[in-house]
C-alpha cells in the first residue's frame, strides 16, 4: 500500500474552495506567515476514501471480529444507540450557561439528571456526577472527593490502601491527588490476604481502594469486612466499578459498604471506546461526599420538576471537565439503560459471567489456570505449559492475529506470569466462542508439535511484532508495502 504522499500528482485535486468572500484577516506578523505552500499530498477525493478506507480495513474492531480484550469489555456497541446521541446534535454546549438558558435545554439536563438517578440505582450510591471523562479521571474525581470529606473533618491522612490484583490506575490515581500507597499482596485463593490487610490498616489511610472484580476477574467475598474495618479507622471504601458487567442487578457496591465508586460508560454501558469514541467514567457517592460533588451540579426542584444548575458551591471540588463532559456518551448510556431495564441489566450481567466460565471451562486442560474458581466476566489463564516448550504468552497473541482475531490481553494482570485475560462480553454467540476455543487449542497443539513455528507470526499483517511502547509514542500510521 502506497503512503498517500507517495499517490501525490501535482495539480491533481480533490476539491476546489469557492473563493473567500470574507474580509481580509488583520495583518499577522511576518514570522507567523508560511513562506511556502504546505506540502499535502494532491489526491482525487476517490484516491484519499480509499485510502483511508484500506488503512481501516487493516484494524481489528468489534464489528470485524471477536475481540476478547481482558479488562477492556469490547462488547458490541447497538447502532441504534448512536441516534440517542444525534438527537441532542443541534443543542449548542453553552446553552445551559447563559442566563436564563436552563429552560431552553430542560430535556437535556433531564436526560444527564435521569442518567445520574438510573447509575445510582444500580450502583447503589446516593448521587452521581457524569462529568468524568474517563474511567481514569473518574477515579481522581473521586480521589479529590475523598480529599476533601477528610480535609473538612479535619482528618489528618496520608495513605490509601489498594491490593495488588487493583488496576494500575488505581494505586496511579490516589498519587495523583497527593496520597502515598500500601499495597496488600494477594493470598493464593486469589483475594487481598486479610491478615496483611488488617496489618496495612491504620488511622491515617484515607481510603481502601478496590478494583471489583478484581484484575484476576474474582469479586472479593469478604468486602463486609474489609469496609468495617476502612470504616473503623474513618477511612472511605473506593470501588473501581469500570466493568460493571458481571454484577449488574446481582449487588450494589453501595449496599455492602462502598462510598464511593466509579463505572466505565464505555466499557458496561454500550458507548464505543478505544478507535471507536471517547469515553466517560461518572462518579457515584453517598450522601456525606455529595457537598464536594463538581460543579456544574444539576438540582432538581420537587415541586416543578425544574432543573437547575448549581454553580456557587464552596465546598465543590470545582469542575473536572468542560460544560458537562463528555455529553453524547452520556446520550448513548442513557439509552442502552432504557434500552434493557433492569431485567435486561441482569441478563447482560448472567451472560456475560457465564460466557467468561464457559470458555475458562473448556481451556482450562490446555492453559494452566492459576486461579481455578468461578470467575465473573472474564478469566485469566497463563501460558506457563506453553512456555515450557519456549512458547510465550505474546506469541500465542500473534497466533490469533493470524486466525483473525484481536487477541486477548496479554501480559496483565502483572502479578500473574505469562498471563491471558479473557473477556468474552455477553454479546457474542456460543457458536463465536467455540471457534474461539478451538482456536487457542490449536495453538496449544501447536505449542506442543512446532513451538518454532511461532516466531514468523504473524504473517498475514504489514507490520508484525512491533515496539508497542515506542509504536505508541512514535505514531506511523501510514506504511509501505
Ligand atoms: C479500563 C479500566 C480503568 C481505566 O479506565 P479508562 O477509561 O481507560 O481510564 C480503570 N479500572 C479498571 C478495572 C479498568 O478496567
Amino acid at each position: 500500500m502506497q503512503l498517500i504522499y507517495e499517490q501525490s500528482v501535482p495539480g491533481r485535486r480533490g476539491v476546489r474552495l469557492p473563493a473567500s468572500d470574507v474580509p481580509p484577516a488583520p495583518e499577522l506578523p511576518p514570522s507567523l506567515l508560511r513562506g511556502e505552500p504546505a506540502a499535502l499530498p494532491e489526491v482525487s477525493e476517490l484516491d484519499m476514501v480509499r485510502h483511508f478506507t484500506n488503512l481501516s480495513r487493516r484494524n481489528f474492531s468489534v464489528d470485524t471480529t471477536f475481540y476478547p480484550l481482558g479488562s477492556c469489555t469490547m462488547k458490541y456497541n447497538a447502532k441504534v444507540l448512536e441516534n440517542a446521541a444525534n438527537l441532542f446534535a443541534p443543542l449548542h454546549p453553552m446553552t445551559a450557561l447563559l442566563p436564563g438558558g436552563e429552560a431552553c435545554c430542560q430535556g437535556a439536563l433531564g436526560m444527564l439528571y435521569d442518567l445520574g438517578q438510573l447509575l445510582a440505582d444500580v450502583t447503589g450510591m446516593d448521587e452521581v456526577t457524569t462529568q468524568p471523562l474517563a474511567g481514569a479521571h473518574g477515579e481522581m474525581t473521586g480521589m479529590l472527593l475523598i480529599a476533601a470529606y477528610h480535609r473538612a473533618r479535619g482528618n489528618r491522612k496520608r495513605y490509601v490502601v489498594v491490593p495488588d490484583s487493583s488496576h494500575g490506575t488505581n494505586p496511579a490515581s490516589a498519587a495523583m491527588v497527593g496520597y502515598e500507597i500500601i499495597t496488600v499482596p494477594t493470598a493464593p485463593y486469589g483475594d487481598m490476604a486479610m491478615e496483611l490487610f488488617r496489618q496495612a490498616m491504620n488511622d491515617e489511610v484515607a481510603a481502601v481502594m478496590m478494583t471489583c472484580p478484581n484484575t484476576l476477574g474474582l469479586f472479593n467475598p469478604h468486602i463486609r469486612e474489609i469496609a468495617d474495618i476502612a470504616h473503623s479507622h474513618d477511612a472511605l471504601m473506593y470501588y473501581d466499578g469500570a466493568n460493571l458487567n458481571a454484577i449488574m442487578g446481582k449487588v450494589r457496591p453501595g449496599d455492602v459498604g462502598f462510598d464511593v465508586i466509579h463505572v466505565n460508560l464505555h466499557k458496561t454501558f454500550g458507548t464505543p471506546h478505544g478507535g471507536g469514541g471517547p469515553g466517560a467514567g461518572p462518579v457515584g457517592v453517598k450522601k456525606g461526599l455529595s457537598p464536594y460533588l463538581p460543579m456544574p451540579r444539576i438540582v432538581h426542584d420537587e415541586t416543578s420538576g425544574f432543573l437547575t444548575l448549581e454553580l456557587d458551591n464552596p465546598a465543590s471540588i470545582g469542575r473536572t471537565a468542560n460544560f458537562f463532559g463528555n455529553f453524547s456518551v452520556m446520550a448513548k448510556a442513557y439509552a442502552y439503560l432504557i434500552m434493557l431495564g433492569r431485567e435486561g441489566l441482569i441478563q447482560v450481567s448472567e451472560q456475560a459471567v457465564l460466557n467468561a466460565n464457559y470458555i475458562k471451562e473448556r481451556l482450562k486442560p490446555w492453559y494452566e489456570l492459576p486461579f481455578d474458581l468461578t470467575c465473573m466476566h472474564e478469566c485469566v489463564f497463563s501460558a506457563s505449559r506453553q512456555l515450557a516448550h519456549g512458547v510465550h504468552a505474546i506469541d500465542i497473541a500473534k497466533f490469533l492475529i493470524d486466525r483473525g482475531y484481536h487477541p486477548p490481553t496479554v501480559y496483565f494482570p502483572l502479578i500473574v506470569k505469562e498471563a491471558i485475560m479473557i473477556e468474552p462480553t455477553e454479546t457474542e454467540s456460543k457458536a463465536t466462542l467455540d471457534a474461539f476455543i478451538e482456536t487457542m487449542i490449536e495453538a496449544a497443539q501447536l505449542a506442543e508439535r512446532d513451538p518454532a513455528a511461532f516466531a514468523a507470526m504473524p504473517v498475514t499483517m504489514p507490520v508484525t511484532r512491533l515496539d508497542e511502547t515506542r509504536a505508541a509514542r512514535e505514531q506511523q500510521v501510514c506504511c509501505s508495502g
